[in-house]
C-alpha cells in the first residue's frame, strides 16, 4: 500500500474553526477514562492515534479526542533538537515517543511560562499561552504500568496542551481572539525576530 493510500484511510482532524469538519462536540467534552486491560475497540483507536501522529512530520503530540475519540489517550514526542531549541530555549526535558493512558498533571510552583502554542484542532492559528513551567504527572502504559514523573519547560507545555484535549479544552480558551495570529503572520514575526 502507498503511503497516500494509507494516510488517506487515516481518520481526519476535528478542527474546531473549520465549519465543514464534523463531530466538533468530541473536541469540547471530557473523554472516557480508558478500562484496563485494553479492549479491541481501544486498541484500534490506538493504532489510529499511532499512525496519524507517525505520519505527520512536524506534530509534538496529539490526543484521541482530535481524531474523533472521546478516550482518555494521548500520543507525544518531545526530542532533543537544535532547530526548535533556537525558538524554545526551555526544551531541556526530552520524551521519547510514549502513548499515556489516562494522563494527569498537577503544577509543582506558581511558576509560569509563555510560549507560542498551535494545534491540529485549530486551523491556522497561532497564540502565546501562559503554561505552569514545572508539573508532575501520572499516566499509564498501554501495557497498564503505571508511569509517574516531572516535567520542566516545553516538555511540561505538551503535556498540559494534550491532557487539556481529555478535558474538552483548547489553548485558545486561554488567549484573546484578538491576540491570536494566523500562520502567516506568526511567520512573518519570527522572520523579524531573527
Ligand atoms: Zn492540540
Amino acid at each position: 500500500m502507498t503511503e497516500t493510500t494509507l494516510s488517506s484511510l487515516l481518520p481526519d482532524y476535528v478542527v474546531i474553526n473549520d465549519p465543514t469538519s464534523k463531530n466538533k462536540d468530541v473536541l469540547r467534552t471530557p473523554a472516557k477514562k480508558v478500562i484496563f486491560p485494553l479492549d479491541e475497540e481501544t486498541r484500534e483507536i490506538l493504532r489510529h492515534l499511532s499512525a496519524k501522529f507517525d505520519s505527520e512530520d512536524n506534530c509534538a503530540g496529539l490526543a484521541a479526542p482530535q481524531i474523533g475519540y472521546d478516550r482518555c489517550m494521548i500520543i507525544f514526542a518531545i526530542e532533543e533538537d537544535e532547530d526548535i531549541k533556537n525558538f524554545r530555549p526551555d526544551l531541556t526535558d526530552t520524551m521519547p515517543k510514549s502513548i499515556w493512558i489516562n494522563p494527569s498533571w498537577t503544577p509543582l510552583s506558581s511558576e509560569t511560562t509563555i510560549d507560542w502554542e498551535a494545534c491540529f484542532s485549530v486551523a491556522d492559528r497561532v497564540g502565546r499561552v501562559s503554561r505552569f513551567t514545572e508539573i508532575s504527572y501520572e499516566a499509564w502504559t498501554p501495557e497498564g504500568k503505571k508511569i509517574e514523573g516531572t516535567a520542566c519547560g516545553f516538555l511540561a507545555r505538551a503535556i498540559q496542551h494534550e491532557v487539556d484535549h481529555l478535558n474538552g479544552k483548547l489553548y485558545i480558551d486561554y488567549v484573546p481572539e484578538a491576540d491570536l495570529l494566523t500562520r502567516e503572520e506568526f511567520n512573518k514575526l519570527r522572520d523579524a525576530e531573527e
